[in-house]
């Protein structure tokens, strides 16, 4: 099989030194050529990080998109949101258990974007965040972690004291404690209890 030409797929140009680069548009090297703003446009390339493409009308040309962006289009979802809705009641059970500011040091974010995003401030999170938050409330649920309410309120974590641990459903940490104990006396009401 001869050596095919050209072709839009193909574009090609040979650097002084002799070696070859390949022009890619894949979603890796659009962004890279820009300013993080997502638009059109590409970078050359060493044609070395490409792959051959091995069937069909296309076979032994080089593929469009260099290696590095076509796994990340097979893996997609780094560039993709995660709509709020999916991850909210994890982030919202991250905070009972640890508090804001520990869940807010966990998640590498600050305490400013956990209440935003729990006062639904924030539509979407990235997807790396996405599995952030769900690997964290996986490995806390793991093992159990539950902060004393007392402690966290005390900031005992900071000042490096043992932490009581809770013994009682009153010991634990409500971030919104007047709204809750304001629900549940009408739910008293309501049932006559
Ligand atoms: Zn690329």
């Amino acid at each position: 099989m001869g050596r095919k030409q050209g072709g839009r797929y193909q574009r090609l140009r040979r650097l002084e030194d002799g070696t070859a680069q390949k022009y890619c548009a894949g979603p890796l090297h659009r962004l890279a050529n820009g300013d993080g703003k997502y638009h059109i446009g590409g970078t050359w390339v060493d044609v070395a990080e490409f792959r051959m493409q091995k069937s069909g009308r296309m076979e032994g040309r080089l593929r469009a998109w260099c290696k590095a962006c076509e796994s990340y289009q097979a893996l997609g979802r780094q560039a993709m949101n995660v709509p709020r809705s999916l991850v909210a009641f994890a982030v919202e059970e991250l905070v009972r258990r640890l508090g804001i500011m520990e869940t807010a040091r966990r998640l590498f974010k600050s305490q400013q974007w956990i209440y935003q995003f729990r006062n639904q401030r924030i539509a979407s999170v990235r997807y790396d965040t996405a599995v952030d938050i769900v690997q964290l409330l996986a490995e806390v649920r793991a093992k159990d972690e539950v902060r004393s309410r007392r402690s966290i309120r005390r900031g005992s974590h900071m000042r490096g004291e043992d932490e009581s641990p809770p013994a009682h459903v009153r010991d634990y940490y409500r971030p919104q404690g007047d709204l809750d104990n304001e629900r549940e006396r009408q739910s008293r009401k309501r049932t006559g209890r």
